[in-house]
């Protein structure tokens, strides 16, 4: 264990051994100083591969593999030429494969970064949110439960601290902090009580520390070479398309002996059979699709990105579009969090505060009439406690009032403010001796203070129905009396008539202690309490959400509210946005707590408002839904959300409320917290996997096509109608960029018009399989016919009949293209409405003129230019599939 000299020093000598403070932390030049002295607060990765070893890897793939095989062979035969253009066509399409890879490696580590954890910083007086990576020697930082450790940290304000310390100790069990000096010897880093370690996770409570080393000097950079872990970066589909592959090149390659033998049995020569099973594997083998799935996986995570969505695991973008159940909170998700306080209820009476958002200004009316709060001993004691009992800033930004804290504590304090009530003349009133901060499961915050008088007593704030269990007596108008049933019923139906205008509710409670009362932890403080009042504040919905909350009912997913508020609060809300309908209902925390599982699983389904729910709950939720059959996705926030988080199938973590522990369990976070974003993103997740089928769908298409023009001719014992350099450069020039445009394609209307997919849906399911194959027997007819017309009239020029064939080739999978757009038909949507695909379609159209026509290439690619009045023929031909394909759809449609 290393001596650690900051151990034992009082907060004083920590700020002037690393010439820093408490109050101001570091100045920004200061800060820049640092850096450039010390670097920034980075573990070192594990060596990345390098580029040249990037690009060795694109000839590592098995198609590669055959294709290099296939070389030597031509080379061995003596055909030179084919040797050296298809060694360059791989080389070229190896150049491709390195690049896209490490674009799409690029756009990962941008996201990683923009995942990446911030930190709460003192910088130049000001509390400011920074990336983690930033922080210097000195820094002073404040952290709260959720929040994960950025550097390794002195303490010098702890409430309540506990630390998970497991990923340097392996112990999984919270440590409690303190901020004092220690003075006694340690032995591990688990015994360091006033320490807070770099990747460590707050678990409870919250602190204030000072920097003491960064980087590779914490306690994790010492053994950041165990950190390394492997993220899945592949995707099931790429994985199954990775064994289709290989089923494929291992089909090509027993078609290649079968035809040699057969062919060299009939008397045919070595060198043309060779050549002819040659061709038939390159034609077999969907060379540029593992490239073009992996370019549009990226394209679409980065779409997701502008939409405010960060994929953090790749997989997810496919189990988006499987989505049936979305689980979203209710506050910030669902509504704005932009929480005013509007009703203010004690001893039977109810005042109303108007001023709307953060406004600082407003008055108090009882009725119509207004009131001044300062004759109101009562009310002033409500917004007193709500004041004190409160960790929310109400600060001035760019000439506008903003919250540094929670929200519903922010609208407690502007609340205050509106009676003049500031914390500045707290503070001189009042001293916190002891924090118990808010947690969603208590559902409560309480504080132990001593006023001017040495007077102490238990302030506490939360949900009104939870506190009122906790009270023996009530403050009514300014009389202490005991709290009889039926006065429990009648606080309850003002809390209930609170809750019915959608209004969150908090109610305020105290105790007065003795002397000698000795409080050591919130159970002793939360009981005996008396209550004082309740404060309602409007949390209005966010306009947009609605709209989405039918989209996504349209497109067969469900949407279900799960909130920590009162159900009352919630069902108004729920209605509002359309979520609960008809017989759907609603169910609070305290049914689900004796339930297990299965019980659960028996009405989960009829459920779309979870109420009063404590965050272990929601794991029960998402286990009673899958078992039902349903892919779910869960949001979250705080660290106990973390485990529903994990279990989900999408596990979604807030970008702004979110906590550490909850981002780093997701698989998606919501930059801007919205709701409306889930929707995006899973229609954007159902996009790009259709357009993966639809590019699947045109090369497949294509492919089969090439294996038939060259089986027909062989059955019809035809000369090769096509040489393999041709079916090489079909295969990964000319069909590449209209793929890959596919990719792009904007979605179908109907995407979200019909339920979710299956997860087990194979790639080739909803007719995708029959479609390539019926599509590319045509493509592989109207080729061999062309050949067939040109070469019976003239058989000693091979070579111009093959150019034929490889023009109506290109061309009849050019318009093929534009029939993969719809899984409907061709007439279902503007051909041309993707321009990409209209120019990428016009380049492959001009890369196949210059091939025909370019007399330095026509040696390489066995072309001679064709005769005008052939290009008739081969435009006939090319259109042949598409024609016959809209001709039988508006057959079937008509009957
Ligand atoms: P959601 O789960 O939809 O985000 P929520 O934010 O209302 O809902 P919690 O944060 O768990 O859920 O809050 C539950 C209840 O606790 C609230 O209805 C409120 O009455 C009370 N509460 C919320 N914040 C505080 C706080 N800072 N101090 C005391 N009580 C609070």
């Amino acid at each position: 264990m290393q001596d650690n000299h900051f151990r034992g020093m009082k907060t004083e000598e920590i700020e002037q051994s690393l010439q820093t403070s408490k109050r101001l932390g570091l100045e920004k030049k200061e800060v820049q100083r640092r850096l450039k002295e010390y670097g920034y607060n980075e573990l070192h990765e594990g060596e990345k591969q390098s580029a040249l070893l990037l690009f060795f890897a694109q000839f590592k793939d098995f198609m590669v593999l055959v294709l290099l095989a296939a070389t030597l062979i031509s080379g061995l035969l003596g055909e030179y030429i084919d040797a050296i253009a298809i060694i360059a066509i791989v080389i070229v399409n190896g150049f491709l494969g390195f690049f896209q890879e490490r674009k799409a490696e690029k756009s990962l580590d941008a996201l990683k970064e923009m995942a990446a954890p911030q930190v709460f910083a003192l910088r130049d007086g000001e509390w400011q949110k920074i990336p983690s990576k930033e922080l210097v020697l000195g820094d002073v930082i404040r952290f709260s439960s959720g929040d994960r450790i950025g550097a390794d940290l002195r303490i010098i304000e702890a409430n309540s601290l506990e630390i998970e310390e497991s990923a340097l100790t392996g112990e999984s069990v919270p440590v409690t902090k303190y901020a004092s000096p220690n003075h006694q010897q340690v032995d591990s880093i688990g015994d360091e009580e006033n320490m807070a370690f770099m990747g460590t996770m707050v678990t409870r409570g919250h602190g204030v520390g000072i920097v003491i080393s960064t980087g590779m000097g914490t306690a994790m950079g010492k053994i950041a070479d165990m950190l390394q872990t492997a993220q899945t970066t592949t995707t099931p589909l790429q994985h199954r398309l990775e064994q289709l592959g290989k089923i494929l090149i291992t089909t090509a390659l027993l078609l290649t002996a079968l035809v040699v033998i057969i062919g060299v049995f009939q008397g045919n020569d070595l060198y043309t059979m060779v050549l002819a099973g040659v061709s038939l594997a390159v034609a077999a083998i969907p060379e540029g699709l593992p490239a073009i799935v992996t370019v549009a996986l990226s394209l679409g995570v980065q779409r997701m990105i502008k939409q405010n969505a960060i994929v953090r695991k790749l997989p997810a973008v496919e189990t988006l579009g499987c989505a049936s159940v979305i689980c979203s909170d209710k506050t910030g998700t669902m509504t704005q969090n932009k929480m005013t306080v509007t009703h203010i209820w004690n001893g039977g009476q109810t005042w109303s505060v108007t001023g709307s958002g953060n406004e600082t200004d407003g008055t108090f009316l009882r009725g119509e009439e207004e009131i001044s709060p300062s004759n109101n001993k009562t009310l002033q004691q409500i917004l007193t406690f709500g004041l004190l009992c409160n960790h929310a800033e109400v600060i001035e930004r760019e000439g506008k009032v903003v919250i540094d804290g929670d929200p519903t504590e922010g609208a407690l304090a502007i609340a205050a403010l509106k009676a003049g009530i500031t914390r500045r003349s707290l503070q001189d009133r009042f001293e916190i001796i002891k924090e118990f901060p808010f947690d969603s499961t208590r559902k409560m915050m309480s504080i132990i203070v001593k006023d001017q008088n040495g007077r102490q007593f238990v302030v506490t704030k939360g949900a009104p129905d939870v506190l009122v269990s906790k009270t023996e007596s009530i403050l009514w108008g300014d009389k202490l009396q005991y709290l009889t049933g039926e006065m429990k019923k009648t606080v309850q139906s003002a809390i209930d008539g609170l809750a019915e205008q959608a209004l969150r509710t908090i109610a305020i409670a105290y105790k007065p202690l003795s002397g000698n009362t000795v409080i050591l932890d919130e159970q002793d403080a939360e009981n005996n309490l008396i209550f004082i009042g309740l404060q309602g504040m409007i949390d209005p919905p966010r306009p947009e959400v609605k709209q989405a909350v039918k989209e996504c009912r349209d497109a067969g997913i469900k949407t279900v509210m799960i909130t920590g508020d009162h159900a009352i609060t919630a069902k108004a809300i729920a209605s509002q946005l359309g979520i609960l309908r008809g017989k759907e209902k609603v169910i609070e925390g305290k049914m689900l707590a004796d339930m297990d599982v299965s019980d659960l699983e028996d009405i989960v389904e009829d459920v779309s408002v979870f109420a009063r729910v404590s965050p272990e709950h929601k794991l029960k939720i998402v286990k009673a839904l899958q078992n039902k059959g349903h892919i779910v996705a869960m949001t979250g926030d705080g660290v106990n959300d973390a485990p529903a988080i994990k279990s989900a199938d999408i596990g979604i973590a807030m970008g702004i409320t979110g906590t550490d522990v909850a981002k780093e369990a997701s698989s998606l976070i919501l930059l801007d917290d919205n709701f409306a974003t889930i929707k995006s993103a899973i229609k954007e997740g159902r996009n790009i996997y259709e357009n993966i089928r639809k590019f699947i769908r045109y090369l497949l298409a294509s492919n089969v096509g090439e294996i038939l023009v060259m089986f027909f001719a062989m059955i019809m014992a035809l000369p090769l109608p096509l040489v393999p350099i041709q079916i090489l450069w079909v295969n990964l020039v000319t069909d590449g960029l209209p793929a890959m445009a596919l990719g792009l394609d904007q979605p179908e209307d109907n995407v979200m018009k019909r339920g979710p997919r299956h997860p087990k849906e194979g790639v080739f399911a909803r007719g995708l399989g029959w479609k390539i194959i019926s599509r590319g027997f045509l493509i592989g007819l109207s080729t061999i016919l062309a050949f067939i017309t040109v070469y019976k009239s003239n058989p000693d020029q091979l070579a111009y009949a093959q150019t034929v064939a490889f023009a109506t080739l290109v061309l009849a999978q050019l318009i093929h293209v534009f029939d993969c757009r719809s899984e409907k038909s061709i007439f279902s949507r503007n051909p041309f409405g993707n321009k990409y695909l209209v120019w990428a379609v016009i380049s492959s159209l001009l890369l196949m003129l210059v091939v025909i026509y370019y007399p330095p290439l026509q040696g390489v690619f066995h072309t001679v230019p064709i005769a005008m009045r052939d290009w008739l023929l081969i435009g006939g031909m090319a259109s042949i599939p598409t024609f016959l394909l809209a001709g039988s759809f508006l057959i079937r449609k008509t009957k």
